[in-house]
């Protein structure tokens, strides 16, 4: 019997929920140290665990998962802590593409497919002398905003460049990419795209609460100049949000459009959940500064369905569950081998 597996972080409570739910047997890489956190959860059967998430790739791990039949469900946490080389080198069938997770990882190819894709993407600035207006430099990877910060000059970013360093968190330049701040409220809108019914679904919208920058609010200016440290853009969770209902068909075909494109520049393109992160400015125009190729965490909040997959579904419906539920009719189909790699 076929097995949900996931790495024990970022999301893996959600979705193996949403793979018990839909009747299949659930399993869990867990790190040692967080075994008792994951042993509280009744719907995970299993536990494989690990000193570390890299253990996923020894040879150990992989008959563990292929003795369960398991198909890895991919998240931040996978992408984050190891290398596309490393993700495409895992021996257990991994749900959706692969290979667009290099896309999400590599900032210059991750801009490619935003462009390609037309969506409007904030200008990438190829060199700290190119500094002009207000811009953000943001390390590679799902760093979930650690490190980045704001900055006007060339001068102003080489102090805090240095600063990183001191700190640890960067070797050099080249750990930076620089990007124009996009001016205007977050909102990272989150899609799944089954590749069973070639069909585009909106599943919800978040917004992230990142520390520093979003307790910036309660400290006044001259105080925060008095005890200046570089704020950091760091998550800590997601909050809820719908849009107008104006902005919904704009949402569908930004959607669209990345499914087209990632169809041409990746085969088989998108498999299943995948996020368009940026801002929405004065004009109600949308400009994505990121995306993500997987299941995003801010899918966390809609356990028990979001207003728009409510509308589409009759049930409770989340993304860790409508992940499942694609295996599920895939597999009724005989159709798994097109939505795993
Ligand atoms: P990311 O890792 O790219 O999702 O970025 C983390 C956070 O940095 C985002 O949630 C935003 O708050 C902020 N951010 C990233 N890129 C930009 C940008 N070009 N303009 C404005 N804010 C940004």
């Amino acid at each position: 019997m076929t097995s949900i597996a996931t790495l024990g972080s970022h999301c893996a409570l959600q979705v193996l929920k949403g793979a018990k739910d839909e009747g299949f047997k659930t399993l869990l890489v867990c790190e040692k140290k967080r075994e008792s956190l994951y042993r509280r959860f009744p719907f995970i059967d299993d536990l494989i665990l690990v000193n570390s998430f890299n253990d996923i790739l020894d040879q150990r791990c992989s008959t563990q998962l292929a003795e369960k039949d398991a198909i890895v469900i991919p998240h931040g946490t996978l992408i984050s802590q190891m290398t596309s080389s490393e993700i495409e080198s895992i021996k257990t069938p991994i749900f959706g593409n692969r290979w667009i997770l290099r896309w999400e990882s590599d900032r210059k190819m991750k801009e490619e497919m935003m462009i390609d894709s037309k969506l409007n993407v904030p200008r990438s600035i190829p060199s700290p002398k190119e500094i002009k207006g207000l811009s953000i430099a943001k390390r590679h990877g799902a760093a979930g905003g650690k490190g980045y910060f704001l900055t006007t000059s060339e001068k102003d970013y080489e102090k805090k460049r240095d600063q990183l360093i001191s700190d640890g968190l960067i070797k050099n330049d080249n750990d930076l990419y620089l990007q124009e701040y996009a001016y205007g409220v977050s909102a990272y809108l989150q899609y799944f795209h089954s590749a069973i019914k070639g069909q585009l679904e909106f599943f919800g919208v978040d917004r992230r609460y990142e520390s520093d920058i979003d307790g910036l609010g309660r400290i006044p200016a001259s105080q925060q100049l008095d005890t200046y440290r570089i704020p950091s853009f760091n998550v800590v969770g997601n909050s809820p949000l719908v849009l107008r209902e104006s902005l919904l068909e704009e949402v569908y075909a930004m959607g669209e459009r990345f499914i087209e494109s990632a169809k041409k520049l990746v085969p088989p393109g998108m498999i299943g959940p995948f996020c368009l992160e940026g801002v929405y400015d004065d004009n109600s125009t949308f400009t994505t500064f990121e995306f993500s190729a997987r299941i995003v965490a801010g899918t966390n909040l809609y356990i028990d369905g979001s207003p728009y997959s409510s509308l589409t579904y009759g049930e409770p419906m989340s993304m860790g569950k409508r992940i499942a539920r694609e295996i599920k009719e895939a597999k009724k189909e005989n159709k798994l081998q097109r939505i795993i790699t």
